[in-house]
């Protein structure tokens, strides 16, 4: 049978659902923290809206093998909101965390402890694997004959907001596709992987990090020696070049100007520039010994104060819960200082104490120091902290001091467009390596620290807190390891 998970899953990555179904599980990693006070947050936060929804019928009270004829009979009856039933018709099977009357047929909707939406403001849009979800249980509907024939759907997001999910709308104002047509792909897809018609193959992405099948598929895909070990390069991709090339060696010996045609190139949707670039990389990568370098001049020049900036935060909770810094004087590791502003609670005033806290420090710093960020993830969080807390700061203020000269985002505006190194990606960790440098902590990652918080709100052990801490104080040096790498090259 063909559940809502899988479609979910295809989405991110169809190679999972073949494994998930294929591979023998001894092969998986071990289950990983973080991703399981994921599903524990969700199932807290599914109780609590649960609670304050008018259930007419409570299917997750009635055994499982009796769950499907239980969901008609409440359906039968027309109860107004059932809450965990379950629904098959053919080779599908759904069960929606809510179904809810309307006129003479059923809507499903879903509980998520994320945001309903992608993005902010007017940019928000539906989150493809929350779409395709729901529109699988349509589908199983209108099957059966027990929906109400609108392709409407609904999430209930970590607010308790309740987020309409319109299928029959397309995906985007350049995307013309609409949702359901993008979830009929998701679901031949599927079906093609669970009927061995189609085969797939892993490809090297984010989403790999916290997927269960990580170490197999990075081994498998390092044998292979797989395009998407070139940084940024992706499935898409890899998939619109793997007929010419299969490895990234055969595209590093090509020449890439016999792919140009006209102003594009033979590849769907690569453009020139994108092709040389990704060349450029394969070579570094299939070049032993090779070093990273620059593409163009880059001026960093040191300054007698520097600062190296990171938040750690976390997003089921929508927190910040530590504005980490290390500064330094005239370069000089020796004189490097940690700075840290961490929330001893989830509790609104702690998150905004501590924002104030890291507000007035970068206010001060910004009169003498140069400050360094890796990426546009603190922009972001400052800009929601402003709208949270308008006292501390606002918007404008946010987007004045990202703007300051003396503000540098040194992934977009140094290492992606004046650097090439001989790396699988360029996230701080993977440079900060290269340049030699290794963090205190055996597995660090931003989703772990996530999880260690957690577990020291509820163990108020000092132990945890200091690898918090420890792990943040190292991502900020390691940016001014990458700093110092770059003046290097
Ligand atoms: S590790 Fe990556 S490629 Fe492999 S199944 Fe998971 S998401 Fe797909």
């Amino acid at each position: 049978m063909i559940s809502a998970t899988q479609i979910y899953d295809a989405v991110q990555c169809p190679h999972r659902v073949s494994l998930d179904l294929w591979e023998n599980p001894s092969s998986r990693d071990d289950p990983n923290p973080f991703v399981e006070l994921l599903w524990h947050q969700g199932v807290e936060h599914e109780e609590l809206i649960r609670q304050s929804l008018p259930v007419t019928a409570d299917m997750s009270l009635v055994a499982k093998e009796d769950r499907e004829r239980e969901t008609r009979a409440a359906m039968a009856r027309h109860e107004l909101l059932i809450y965990r039933g379950r629904l098959t018709s053919g080779d599908l099977v759904g069960e929606p965390d809510l179904l809810e009357l309307r006129g003479n047929g059923y809507i499903p909707g879903d509980i998520k402890s994320g945001s309903g939406l992608d993005g902010e403001d007017s940019e928000a849009k539906l989150k493809k694997h929350y779409a395709v979800q729901l529109a699988h249980y349509v589908l199983i509907l209108e099957q059966t004959g027990l929906g109400d024939g609108s392709r409407a759907a609904f999430a209930i997001d970590r607010q308790g907001s309740r987020v309409p999910y319109v299928l029959t709308e397309p995906r985007g104002i350049n995307n013309t596709q609409t949702w359901w047509a993008f979830y009929q792909e998701a679901l031949a897809e599927v079906r093609s992987i669970a009927q061995q018609t189609q085969t797939t193959r892993g490809a090297l992405s984010s989403v790999c990090k916290l997927c269960h099948w990580y170490s197999h598929c990075k081994k498998v895909l390092v044998a292979e020696d797989d395009l998407t070990l070139i940084a940024g390069f992706g499935r898409a991709k890899r998939d619109a070049m793997f007929s010419t090339f299969r490895t990234v060696h055969d595209f590093a010996v090509c020449d890439p100007e016999t792919y140009f045609d006209g102003k594009v190139t033979t590849f769907d949707k690569i453009s020139q520039d994108s092709l040389r670039k990704f060349h450029a990389r394969a070579q570094l990568l299939s070049t032993s010994g090779a070093s990273a370098y620059l593409k163009e001049p880059v001026h960093l020049p040191v300054a007698r104060h520097e600062v190296y900036f990171d938040i750690e935060a976390d997003p089921m909770r929508d927190v910040v819960y530590l504005h980490g810094f290390v500064e330094r004087m005239h370069g000089q590791s020796a004189t490097a200082r940690f700075v840290p502003f961490f929330a001893d609670g989830f509790d609104p005033a702690q998150e905004e104490e501590v924002f104030r806290g890291a507000w007035e420090y970068l206010q001060s710093r910004l009169q003498d120091s140069t400050i360094y960020y890796y990426s546009k993830y603190e922009r972001t969080a400052y800009r929601k902290l402003a709208r949270k807390y308008p006292d501390v700061c606002s918007g404008a203020e946010v987007e004045s001091l990202f703007a300051s000269p003396a503000m540098i985002d040194l992934y977009f505006n140094v290492v992606k467009k004046s650097t090439e190194w001989p790396a699988y990606d360029q996230s701080i960790k993977t440079l900060a390596q290269y340049l030699g440098f290794s963090w205190r902590d055996t597995h660090p990652s931003g989703a772990a620290s996530i999880e260690w918080y957690h577990r020291w709100i509820e163990s108020g052990d000092p132990a945890i807190k200091q690898r918090i801490l420890d792990y943040n104080e190292d991502d900020c040096l390691a940016t001014g390891v990458v700093v110092d790498g770059i003046r290097a090259l």
